[in-house]
């Protein structure tokens, strides 16, 4: 099992589109972006190529259709979260609740499948999501659909990880966000050492998360009792 955990520097240059973040993916926006169809129509063209250098018969039945197939699949699922315009609509909701009971954080365990960007394949595992409400909350339901925008894309772990948490903080305008991140990555997995009990942790502690041992533990206990349960 690797370990990283960051008590990140934010870097002064705030760009804060919650879609962007200030921990951007390598993204470039052409002047005349593509349609989705047009991606499509230039993905398939291109993936056939790669399966005829492969030496498969792009004409048989079974593959006929799988560089169309493929290109659709990263344009409009795997990959839709490198169009800023899929960004989930977000709806937030005043905090009276955790006003008059003091409770502390927000938390959410959410499943996420993601792609690493140096292979292309998938890797898998557990968000675990929390900050302390300021003035308003987010829609529970929201955290998953923000875990899984970012997760479609062709990603580092630390990255996402790091993306998913600014985007909280501005979308909130909160610092107190954590983010801890486990996944099982299929190009250790499949390929390279073949090791299929690793699983890489990426962790990101914010503002109290970082500074407040108490509310740290809190973050890393509601974790320990996830996993067990
Ligand atoms: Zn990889």
């Amino acid at each position: 099992m690797t370990k990283k955990s960051s008590n990140q520097k934010i870097p002064k240059k705030p760009s804060l589109s919650p879609a962007m973040t200030r921990f951007p993916s390598p993204i470039i926006q052409p002047s005349v972006p593509l349609s989705d169809e047009e991606k499509i129509e230039i993905i398939t063209d291109r993936f056939r190529d790669i399966m005829e250098v492969l030496g498969l018969d792009i004409h048989h039945q079974s593959l006929e259709r799988t560089p169309e197939r493929i290109a659709r699949m990263y344009v409009k699922e795997i990959f839709s979260g490198l169009n800023p315009q899929n960004f989930p609509k977000i709806s937030f909701f005043d905090e009276e609740f955790h006003h008059e009971h003091k409770a502390s954080m927000v938390f959410v365990k959410v499943g996420f499948t993601s792609f690493c960007e140096h292979h292309f394949v998938p890797m898998s595992g557990h968000a675990y999501v929390a900050y302390i409400p300021k003035d308003k909350l987010i829609g529970l339901s929201k955290i998953p659909r923000i875990v899984r925008f970012f997760s479609k894309r062709p990603q580092l772990q630390e990255r996402l990880t790091a993306q998913i948490a600014d985007c909280l903080a501005i979308l909130l305008g909160i610092e107190d966000v954590a983010v801890s991140m486990i996944a099982q990555h299929y190009c250790v997995v499949a390929r390279g050492i073949e090791d299929e009990s690793s699983h890489a942790v990426t962790t990101v502690l914010r503002g109290q998360f970082n500074t407040d041992t108490a509310i740290r533990e809190e973050f890393f206990d509601a974790i320990n009792r996830q996993k067990q349960g």
